[in-house]
């Protein structure tokens, strides 16, 4: 009888305190059914609106290739290097603020060096770790978790309020919304979420609910004077998150107020979404972080709600960031400093449409990520590949040109074009020629880790009686599905290689949909199963392989991985007549190191017919597939003080080319770099 409930019925409650709740687990537990199915990067095994629910933490392991070697890297060096950051007097977060605040002063020796958001930072921090414990059990970070949680705990004031920098800089609560107090609670609440699944404790979990509870009150009668409160709100998806953990509705309610509280007096900016409302909006506005986070977290609230309002301003604003206002590599914010078509000062964020500059490229690494954030989860509403594809664009490209491929040092700004040293991109005092493993403002460090870490969570997800596979990278699952158990592996070279293999190991006696994945530029797919006949595999859609699988069933997916030239929209000016390349989910950049010596990256150019040939190079850049061919030189002559001349016939010349992977650029000292080539034709 118990086999017949229904998993996506299940409310997960934390604290099952009546014999009845405890006994109900139990059978569940016994059952096999999965009661534990609200373990995952977002606990939505019962919301109502998500017809696609994650798979729980330490369901699907990476066991080897690309996204294995970088969880690897992120738990060796890059959790090592945010520790030191962390505690560097020059890093604009730092853990020293809860010892500051919690009996050892002289720690923040300069206050003001110390950013309004870096509990926030520290939290992401902590995030990151619980995700590798989930599929380590190391407990070397176990500890260090709980001394971390030992100090918040004691940072926390009587009432539930929690923002080292405030008690630092002595400044006082809800005063200015640039304090980021919500954004650190936001980062509080959802990594605590995250730590409890991950280790079964409610050490971390206990702090949330009482921040949880005093945002509710402090919140609750909707005060004027915070109503455009919350810049970059990551308290949207935190306090879902809480409700989606303890069970308690109070924490929805919350996260809806201070969805509908934004816009909802005048007064309001673009820069932080508040000059109108979410439901009205019609465009992506503003700062770029704040802004997917908002539609990140409106999302979340759709999936609990299904109020169609959210939804229809979501659609509308993800259409107008699609086909206007992204970068080919899934970056967005274009904008560093500027004025919104409503005339509001904005920074850091969207700008016109088709204003898409290379060389100025805001693109932070947050805002990009928070772009996949917010795709991911209007993926899990629908299945629409269309989401999956930008989930992909980003974290092979933009969330990962963040990175150093060594894990070790980071850039805040993702531009598509850089002229070396000679004509520097400073559009911030704060930016680094390099990437570096301190950054005055270190918002984008523990982000990519976090994403990293915890990715296994983002590549499959489940509905009643399919699995679907939104990434490729060699791992292995085990999940409960309604019908019964379900273990398989998946073995791929991927994004190198475009073959994606399946083995079933155990599956449900009942019939099961496989839903593959097609990428929209994968024209030319294929699927096998078995000895059988290969399909035809429509691309931009998720192909499904419905049946009753057995042990030892095999499946085989061809991915075509011929390079691509792609071209922008002619209204993007900065890309006019020129190409990008992309291979597979990767878009590649020239960079000067792999060009012969005397030879400039502005002076190449793309042969339309170009023949561009992949080779594998292990010692390359942490090993990367590298594109070679024969493009055309076309000398530039000496430009030295001079703006405009009469254009001269040049001597054009073969040369030849190798295009790296552009997450992997500038870790071979300063450099050229661009992502657009002029076309010859
Ligand atoms: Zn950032």
């Amino acid at each position: 009888m118990i086999r017949q409930v229904r998993w996506t019925m299940l409310r997960p409650r934390y604290a099952p305190q009546t014999p009845a709740a405890l006994l109900l687990l139990f059978l569940l537990a016994a059952s096999g059914a999965s009661a534990a199915a609200h373990r995952g990067v977002v606990a939505n095994a019962a919301s109502p609106y998500a017809k696609l629910k994650a798979l729980d933490l330490d369901e699907v392991r990476w066991t080897a290739g690309f996204w294995a070697e970088r969880f690897q890297i992120v738990r060796t060096n890059t959790i090592p290097v945010m520790w030191d950051a962390l505690h560097h007097p020059e890093n604009g977060a730092r853990f020293d603020s809860f010892l500051e605040v919690t009996g050892a002063p002289g720690r923040i020796t300069e206050p003001k060096r110390l950013n309004w958001w870096s509990d926030g930072d520290v939290y992401k921090t902590l995030e990151t770790m619980a995700f590798v414990y989930a599929l380590t059990k190391d407990p070397a970070l176990d500890r260090r978790m709980d001394e971390m949680i030992a100090l918040f705990a004691k940072a926390q004031e009587p009432d539930g309020y929690l923002s080292t920098p405030i008690k630092i800089k002595g400044a006082q609560r809800w005063q200015n919304l640039q304090n980021h107090e919500l954004y650190n609670m936001g980062h509080l609440l959802t990594a605590a979420c995250i730590h409890y699944r991950a280790t079964g404790k409610r050490t971390f979990l206990d702090i949330a609910v009482r921040l949880g509870d005093y945002l509710h009150k402090t919140f609750q009668p909707r005060p004027p004077e915070l109503a455009h409160f919350g810049f970059n709100p990551s308290n949207i998806m935190g306090a879902v998150e809480l409700y989606r953990t303890t069970g308690d509705k109070k924490y929805l309610d919350l996260a809806g107020t201070f969805v509908s509280m934004r816009g909802s007096r005048p007064g309001g900016s673009d820069q932080n979404q508040t000059r109108v409302p979410l439901r009205k909006e019609t465009e992506a506005v503003g700062h770029a972080v704040a802004a997917n986070y908002l539609y990140a977290g409106a999302a979340d609230v759709y999936s609990e709600t299904g109020e169609k309002a959210l939804l229809d301003a979501l659609n509308r604003i993800w259409t107008d960031v699609v086909t206007r206002k992204m970068y080919v590599t899934g970056a967005v914010s274009n904008l560093y400093r500027g004025r919104s078509k409503r005339n509001d000062d904005v920074h850091e964020a969207y700008g016109v449409e088709y204003e898409l500059p290379n060389r100025l490229a805001y693109a932070e690494t947050c805002g990009n990520i928070a772009n996949a954030m917010w795709n991911w989860r209007l993926l899990s509403l629908n299945g629409d590949a269309r989401y999956a594809d930008i989930v992909e664009l980003v974290l092979y490209n933009s969330m990962l040109s963040g990175m150093g491929v060594e894990g070790k040092d980071f850039y805040y700004n993702n531009p598509l074009r850089r002229h070396g040293g000679e004509l520097p991109r400073i559009i911030r005092l704060q930016d680094h020629p390099l990437r570096a493993p301190h950054l005055v403002c270190y918002c984008c460090p523990p982000n990519i880790a976090r994403t990293i870490a915890g990715l296994n969570g983002w590549a499959y997800a489940k509905s009643e009686n399919a699995l679907w596979v939104h990434l490729y990278g060699a791992n292995r699952l085990e999940t409960n599905l309604a019908g019964g158990r379900l273990k398989l592996e998946q073995a791929t070279g991927y994004p190198w290689d475009g073959v994606v293999r399946f083995h079933i190991l155990e599956a449900p006696p009942s019939e099961l949909a496989l839903m593959l994945r097609i990428p929209a530029w994968a024209q030319g797919a294929a699927v096998q199963v078995g000895a059988e006949a290969p399909q035809k595999a429509a691309a931009g859609a998720y192909h499904p392989l419905r049946r009753r699988w057995r042990s030892g069933d095999r499946v085989e997916l061809r991915l075509p991985m011929d390079p691509r030239l792609v071209q922008a929209n002619p209204y993007v000016e900065s890309a006019r007549n020129q190409v990008a390349v992309m291979r597979g989910p990767l878009v590649y950049a020239l960079e000067s190191p792999d060009l012969p010596a005397g030879v400039r990256v502005s002076e190449i150019a793309l042969p339309a017919g170009i023949r561009l040939a992949p080779r594998f190079d292990r010692g390359l850049l942490g090993g990367v597939t590298v594109l070679e061919g024969e493009a055309r030189r076309i000398p530039e002559g000496d430009w030295t003080a001079i703006l405009y001349r009469t254009l001269r016939a040049p001597q054009i010349q073969p040369v030849n080319i190798r295009l790296i992977p552009y997450y992997a650029w500038a870790n071979r000292g300063m450099s050229h770099m661009t992502v657009w080539m002029p076309v010859a034709w």
